[in-house]
């Protein structure tokens, strides 16, 4: 049976970075909902379209679209097999519920949903001086996570840009839209026994090495 993280947490937590560096060590899929809601844009697909107008405000697509999309990805061969690390899905009850029903159809395990826990005031500090690679979608940080050539991406030498959502009136609803719709998965996992709650305000490295141990942990 394939094993299926969900990875949650307010938008700048740390959820995108600390994907890449799981979904390496446990050789899970990436499953970033936004980063394939940016690759539709940039491709201009009717998908994106629809999208585009969601995103620039920092409100959520609608759910039906959104999960149609998630089930599309994940019924694919290489989240059948392998499993997938899910980063900014689900972000509503109904598309927890969608995801419940997903991972029966595939017969996938839900091993564990950590909780990356960082306050509003870093947020808008993270997001602020996030830049993103166009090509792979890894996150840099101005001061906590430079890349090693200035605007450049460490893996395909991409210039990196800032993303039009991380402006700080977008940011802020981005957190209201969180707080009001996503906030309340928290208490949902965690009555199924899943939550794992992270200090998210600890070092990338910290960060990492805990939700690691709490995932292998659960894996045995
Ligand atoms: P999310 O995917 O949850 O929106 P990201 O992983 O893109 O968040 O991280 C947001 C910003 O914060 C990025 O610029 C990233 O480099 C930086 N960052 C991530 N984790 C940490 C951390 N633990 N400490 C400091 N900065 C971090
Ligand atoms: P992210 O890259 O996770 O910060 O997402 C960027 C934007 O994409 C969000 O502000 C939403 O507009 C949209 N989005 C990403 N994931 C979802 C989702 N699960 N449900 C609805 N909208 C989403």
């Amino acid at each position: 049976m394939a094993n299926f993280i969900v990875l949650l947490g307010p938008p700048g937590a740390g959820k995108g970075t600390q994907a890449e560096i799981l979904s390496k060590e446990m050789n899970l899929v990436h499953v970033s909902t936004g980063d394939i809601f940016r690759e539709n844009l940039k491709n201009e697909t009717e998908l994106g379209l629809l999208a585009k107008g969601y995103m620039s405000k920092g409100e959520l697509v609608p759910d039906d679209v959104t999960n149609a999309m998630v089930k599309d990805r994940l019924d694919r061969d290489d989240c059948r097999a392998q499993g997938a690390l899910l980063d900014g899905y689900p972000r509503t009850p109904d598309q927890a519920a969608a995801l419940g029903e997903m991972l029966r159809e595939i017969s996938g395990k839900l091993l564990c949903v950590p909780y990356i826990a960082v306050p509003a005031e870093v947020l808008v500090e993270r997001l602020s001086g996030r830049w993103t690679c166009p090509v792979c979608s890894t996150p840099y940080h101005m001061v906590s996570k430079p890349p090693k050539v200035a605007g450049k991406c460490d893996h395909d030498g991409a210039e990196l840009y800032q993303r039009d959502d991380d402006k700080p009136e977008t940011v802020k609803n981005r957190i209201d839209v969180y707080m009001k719709n996503t906030a309340p998965l928290i208490e949902y996992y965690r009555q199924q026994g899943l939550l794992a709650e992270l200090d998210g305000t600890q070092d990338i490295a910290a960060v990492s090495k805990e939700m690691l141990s709490l995932v292998r942990g659960r894996a045995q």
